[in-house]
C-alpha cells in the first residue's frame, strides 16, 4: 500500500520522493509506506489552498453546505472499508471502527454542513447615536489542521469540517503512525464534489512536516490535537507569529464514584471509560475514586468484569480489547506498569504484554487495574493513554476534589451520584472543560469541547469552533 499526498485535488508523491514505512499493530508487520514530507510538500499544498480560497470563501454557504453533506454521506456510503482501514492503521478492533470511529467522521461534516447554515453575524444598533454596529464573521483563509493517532478520521474530520464549513481552505496533517483513512479522504472529497485546492493533506513527520505548518507564515490557525508537550512547542512557534490557535492535549480524568450512585449503570459504564480504544482516549477515566463504603465491593466486581475482557486480533468480532497503536506505545504504556509497581502500586489484573496467537509480534497488553494508596504518584499524576487505570478510595467530597483537581491537566472528569445538590457543587469546583454527571462519552457536537489547565487552550465543537475559524469584524455605520 503506498500512501500518497492528497494536493490540489490529486495523489501527488512527496517531491523529495522520501518515504516513511507504516506498520499493522496487529500483527507487527510493515504494510505500507508514506511520503516524509518536506516543507517543501507544505508549501505545494499552501499554494494549492491559497489559489483555491476567493472561490471557496466567496461559495455561497448552502452550497459549501450541500458539499459538506455529500462527503457525510460518502464517508457513510464506505463505512466498511473506512473502518477495516482504521483498524488496520490503529489496532482497534474493527467493530468499534464500525459503530464509532467512522460514524461520527460521517456526523461531523452532517453537524458542520447544517451549522454553519444557522451560524450569523450579530449587530447592535447603538441607541442616542444613531449607529448601527454589526459582526461580520470572515474565514480566516488557509488554516493548518493537526491530529493525532488515536481516533484517526474522527479527529481528522472533526478540526476539518468546521473549517471548511466556515470558507477556509485547508493543509492538513494525520498522525504519521495513522495515516490511511486521512488518505482516503482525498478520494471521497473529490467524489463528493469538494472543489480541488480546498482541502489538501500532507503526510510525514509532526517535526518536519508538521512543524513545517506550524511555522508557515501565511497559514493563519493552527487546530491541533495531540499530547501536551507537543502543543507547548507549537504554542511557542506559533504565538510569534500571531496565529490563532486551538490546542486540545491529554488528560488525567478522575472518574469518582460515590456510595449512593446506581451501581450497576456505573460499572458496565467504568469498563468503557476505562478501555474504550485500548484506553487511548484523551477522555478515558483513568484515575478511579471510589467512596470506602462500596470499595471493596467495587474492587472485586470490577476487576472481575475486566478479567472477562477479550483481548485479540482486532478482525475478530468476539474482542473488546485490540492492539495498542505501535512498538514503541506499547514499551511507554509497559514501562508505566514498572514505575507504578516500584512506587507501591499493586496490580489486581493485568500488567503485561499479551500474545495473540498467530500474531506474536503485535502490540497487545492485558487491561490493567492498578491499587494505589496515595494519590501522589506518577501513575496517578501522568497521562499514560493506554489500557491501564488507578483504583483509590477516598472518605469525604473535600478530599476527592483536592485529589481531583490537583494533577496538571483538565480535560474531563466523570462524577457517579444521585445527590442532586452535591452534583451541582462538585461540577462547579472541579477543575476541567467536561463534566459527566452519571455517564461518559456522551457527546452532543453543539457543545464546547475541552480542556483547562495543560489539557489545553480553547474550544472546538458547536458555534465555538466556527468563531475560532473565522475572523470577527466590526463595522459600524452612523446614519
Ligand atoms: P503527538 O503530540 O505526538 O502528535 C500529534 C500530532 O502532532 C501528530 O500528527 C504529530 O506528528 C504532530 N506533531 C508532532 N510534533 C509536531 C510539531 N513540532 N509541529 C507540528 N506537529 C507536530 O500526539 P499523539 O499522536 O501521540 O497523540 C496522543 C496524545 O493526543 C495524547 O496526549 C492524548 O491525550 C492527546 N489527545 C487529546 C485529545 C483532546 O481532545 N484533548 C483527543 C485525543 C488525543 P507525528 O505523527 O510525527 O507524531
Amino acid at each position: 500500500m503506498i500512501i500518497k499526498n492528497f494536493i490540489n485535488g490529486q495523489y501527488v508523491d512527496p517531491i523529495g520522493d522520501e518515504w516513511i514505512e507504516n506498520y499493522c499493530p496487529a500483527d507487527g508487520e510493515i504494510y505500507g509506506k508514506i511520503p516524509d514530507s518536506t516543507r517543501d510538500d507544505v508549501e505545494v499544498a499552501y499554494i494549492a489552498a491559497k489559489s483555491a480560497f476567493p472561490s471557496w470563501s466567496a461559495t455561497p454557504v448552502e452550497e459549501r453546505s450541500r458539499i459538506l453533506l455529500n462527503i457525510a454521506e460518502t464517508i457513510e456510503n464506505n463505512l466498511e472499508r473506512l473502518a477495516e482501514a482504521e483498524s488496520e492503521d490503529n489496532g482497534k478492533p474493527v467493530k468499534l471502527a464500525k459503530r464509532i470511529d467512522i460514524p461520527r467522521a460521517s456526523q461531523n461534516f452532517r453537524f458542520f454542513g447544517h451549522a454553519i447554515t444557522q451560524f450569523s453575524s450579530e449587530s447592535h444598533e447603538t441607541v442616542g447615536k444613531n449607529a448601527i454596529n454589526y459582526t461580520l464573521r470572515q474565514p480566516l483563509g488557509v488554516v493548518g489542521c493537526i491530529s493525532p493517532w488515536n481516533l484517526p478520521l474522527y479527529l481528522f474530520t472533526w478540526k476539518i469540517a468546521p473549517a471548511l464549513a466556515a470558507g477556509n481552505c485547508v493543509v492538513a496533517k494525520p498522525s504519521e503512525i495513522t495515516p490511511l483513512t486521512a488518505f482516503m479522504l482525498g478520494e471521497i472529497c473529490n467524489d463528493a464534489g469538494l472543489p480541488k485546492g480546498v482541502l489538501n493533506i500532507v503526510h510525514g513527520f509532526g517535526h518536519k512536516a508538521g512543524q513545517a505548518i506550524v511555522e508557515h507564515p501565511d497559514i493563519k490557525a493552527i487546530s491541533f490535537t495531540g499530547g501536551t508537550q507537543t502543543g507547548a512547542k507549537i504554542a511557542a512557534t506559533a504565538a510569534p507569529l500571531f496565529k490563532k490557535m486551538s490546542l486540545e492535549l491529554g488528560g488525567k480524568n478522575p472518574n469518582i464514584i460515590f456510595a449512593d450512585c446506581d451501581y450497576e449503570a456505573m460499572i458496565d459504564t467504568t469498563v468503557q471509560s476505562s478501555f474504550s480504544n485500548q484506553g487511548q482516549i484523551c477522555l478515558c477515566g483513568s484515575r478511579i475514586f471510589i467512596e470506602r463504603p462500596i470499595y471493596d465491593k467495587f474492587k472485586s466486581d470490577f476487576v472481575a468484569r475486566i478479567e472477562k475482557l477479550r483481548v485479540g486480533h482486532p478482525n475478530d468480532d468476539h474482542v473488546d480489547i485490540g492492539a495498542l497503536v505501535s512498538k514503541d506505545h506499547l514499551e511507554k504504556v509497559l514501562d508505566y506498569v514498572d514505575i507504578a509497581k516500584n512506587e507501591g502500586g499493586k496490580i489486581l489484573c493485568g500488567g503485561e504484554r499479551f500474545i495473540v496467537k498467530g500474531f506474536d509480534d503485535g502490540y497487545y497488553m492485558n487491561p490493567t487495574v492498578i491499587e494505589v494508596d496515595s494519590d501522589d504518584c506518577r501513575a496517578n499524576r501522568e497521562e499514560i493513554f493506554g489500557p491501564v487505570v488507578t483504583i483509590m478510595p477516598f472518605d469525604t467530597e473535600e478530599e476527592v476534589l483536592e485529589i481531583s483537581n490537583k494533577v496538571d491537566y483538565g480535560l474531563s472528569a466523570t462524577i457517579w451520584t444521585n445527590d442532586l445538590s452535591r452534583t451541582m457543587r462538585m461540577s462547579h469546583a472541579i477543575h476541567s472543560g467536561i463534566v459527566w454527571v452519571n455517564t461518559w462519552m456522551l457527546r452532543d457536537l453543539r457543545t464546547p469541547f475541552g480542556g483547562v489547565k495543560n489539557s489545553g487552550v480553547g474550544r472546538e465543537g458547536g458555534f465555538e469552533v466556527l468563531r475560532f475559524f473565522t475572523e470577527p469584524k466590526n463595522v459600524c455605520i452612523k446614519y
